[in-house]
């Protein structure tokens, strides 16, 4: 049985009140589809803390820095529904685009500090939509705990500090990357590598993971940073738009007795492939 799915605000709204009045927590998992193992785990930990799940299914425009990458994000809407069914998801909440940002929608949130470099200096724009979207879904869903990957670390950064600085009340619950056989960190945008390039992928992984090893060896991060960055070119991944040892909270420079975090966006075959690790600094 697939999950059901709620479009009107109204009609899931509606259901909240009534879990609500029951005294039943909720909790969501907002995504923009194309699902797949990573997004499922986010809704297994949902269903083991929360009585009630909902997943948003958003292809969020705002987010988007280029076009052509909105038109060809992936859309399988009844798939991702029946993916979910089995998991006991209450709700698949897939907005209209015209109830989430009707003509006149004004409001835009704006999140200053840690969204500043990486992403947000390549992807001009696009953590704003972020921000924006994540307190459009947290004010419709009402919900008590969302989940969210550490697969978008920056993002997930963002939304912490979004949510202590709007004094929202949900807690925000962090879940592992989930990973393919091969290491690649799974995204719904891996669907669109050809074969070779798919095969290939697995070398920004293995880049990421010996960079850390030998950073918690104590080799100098600048050195071990600009090889791993040449093999990556050499792998044939272009351009390599950052590979950055950085804080893990406020993204920037890191600070010793600080968790760490190495970040990479990088270009294979046209599509932009991000990841990034754990780095405990010697
Ligand atoms: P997306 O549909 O790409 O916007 O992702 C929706 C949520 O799923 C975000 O919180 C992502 O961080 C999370 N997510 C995506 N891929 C993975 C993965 N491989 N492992 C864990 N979480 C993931």
């Amino acid at each position: 049985m697939s999950a059901p799915i709620v479009r009107p605000l109204a009609e899931l709204r509606a259901l909240v009140r009534g879990w609500k009045s029951r005294g039943e927590s909720i909790g969501v998992v907002p995504t923009m589809g194309a699902l797949h193992e990573g997004h499922l785990s986010l809704v297994r930990a949902a269903k083991a803390s929360c009585d009630r799940v909902i997943v948003t299914l958003f292809v969020n425009p705002r987010q988007f820095n280029n076009a052509e990458d909105f038109a060809r994000y992936p859309r399988t809407e009844h798939a991702d529904a029946e993916l979910l069914g089995p998991l006991g998801v209450d709700a698949l909440f897939v907005p209209d685009g015209d109830e989430v940002y009707p003509p006149d929608h004004a409001t835009v949130i704006s999140v200053s500090g840690v969204t500043a470099p990486l992403e947000g200096a390549h992807r001009p724009g696009h953590f704003d939509g972020v921000a924006t979207v994540v307190t459009l879904l947290l004010n419709m869903t009402q919900a008590d705990r969302a989940f969210f990957g550490e697969k978008d670390w920056q993002q997930l950064q963002l939304v912490r500090r979004l949510v202590q600085d709007l004094k929202l009340p949900v807690e925000i619950v962090p879940c592992p990357c989930v990973r393919a056989g091969d290491g690649l960190a799974l995204s719904s945008r891996n669907q669109r590598l050809t074969a070779e390039g798919r095969a290939r992928a697995a070398t920004l992984p293995q880049a990421l993971f010996e960079a850390v090893a030998r950073i918690e060896a104590g080799e100098p991060a600048e050195a071990t940073l600009a090889a791993a960055q040449a093999g990556l070119e050499a792998a044939g991944f272009a351009p390599v738009e950052y590979l950055a040892l950085r804080d893990g909270e406020t993204l920037g420079e890191p600070q010793p007795g600080r968790p760490a975090r190495l970040l990479v966006a990088a270009w294979l075959d046209g599509v932009r492939l991000i990841d990034n690790l754990a780095v405990t600094l010697p």
